[in-house]
């Protein structure tokens, strides 16, 4: 039984790598999002650029295949790679992390990263699914371990750090003070709350996972942020929002109810998740 568990599990996590959407590796115009945030990720996997005085933070790079088009990127707008002083991540999946050590050894740049998510970045791997290699990814060595609060500067600039982990261990969100049009607002960098290919129960990814989860959800909806990013182009519509930037026009990334909006239907595919897992009737 246990076996023919684990084989299951690998042909749907197989399948899953397999079947990636096309638009992760479709390469897209980098563009500007608000103030000093940038996009410059492929059509469907985010990597954000936030500009300082003192040179740049890289927030996610997409799967390995994606450094090239995020690089390509980060020069299109006028910088060039050396620019980039400090390296970020959402999460240690590889469709976030997967590039993080092309960009770490092409910038020169420090790679801060989650102590929960610390393991899995430096080991390459799936936490707890380290048998499927489908979902390896080139290991890459944290240089700064970040806690939940910690600030990141660089060049007066400061993102503060919010650890929601159950997607991973320490699946890292962040928030960041900008202005538009000399209001402020606060952009939030979701990390992301979705089950993927994570397993709850019988036997979870990692001790715990279930508890994350809960105490994530209700930790997210404590947050107070009117600019919602996330690290999947689908979770906050980048096309249509993108396609509404215009001169003059209200910024379209500012939206004060996104991300109570954007939570719930985690929450909901959480728990039906989890009871389809236990084998319960939702
Ligand atoms: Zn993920």
């Amino acid at each position: 039984m246990k076996r023919y568990l684990s084989l299951a599990l690998t042909a749907v996590a197989t399948v899953a790598v397999a079947q990636a959407p096309v638009n992760w590796t479709q390469p897209t115009e980098p563009f500007h999002v608000i103030d000093n945030v940038y996009y410059v990720g492929t059509a469907g996997l985010s990597a954000w650029l936030i500009t300082t005085p003192k040179g740049l933070i890289l927030l996610d790079v997409g799967v390995p295949g994606n450094a090239d088009l995020v690089e390509k990127n980060i020069i299109r707008l006028g910088y060039r790679l050396s620019d980039v002083k400090i390296l970020l991540n959402s999460h240690a999946h590889f469709d976030h992390s997967g590039g993080l050590a092309r960009l770490k050894a092409d910038t020169g740049a420090l790679l801060a990263a989650s102590e929960g998510d610390r393991e899995a970045l430096e080991r390459g791997v799936y936490i707890g699914s380290e048998d499927i290699h489908a979902m390896d990814f080139p290991a890459v060595k944290v240089d700064r371990v970040l806690h939940d609060g910690d600030k990141v500067e660089l060049g007066g600039v400061a993102l503060t750090t919010v650890i929601t982990p159950g997607h991973t261990k320490g699946c890292t969100d962040y928030l960041l003070p900008v202005q538009d049009s000399g209001v402020a607002h606060t952009a939030f960098f979701f990390c992301s709350a979705s089950v993927a290919a994570n397993r709850l129960a019988p036997h979870p990814q990692y001790p715990g996972i279930v508890d994350d989860y809960r105490k994530t959800f209700a930790r997210l909806k404590t947050i107070k942020a009117d600019v919602y990013l996330a690290p999947h182009a689908e979770f906050f519509d980048l096309d249509a929002k993108r396609a509404r930037m215009a001169p003059g026009k209200p910024n379209p990334f500012i939206d004060k109810g996104e991300l109570a909006r954007a939570i719930p239907p985690f929450e909901k595919a959480f728990d039906a998740a989890l009871a389809a897992q236990e084998g319960r009737k939702p």
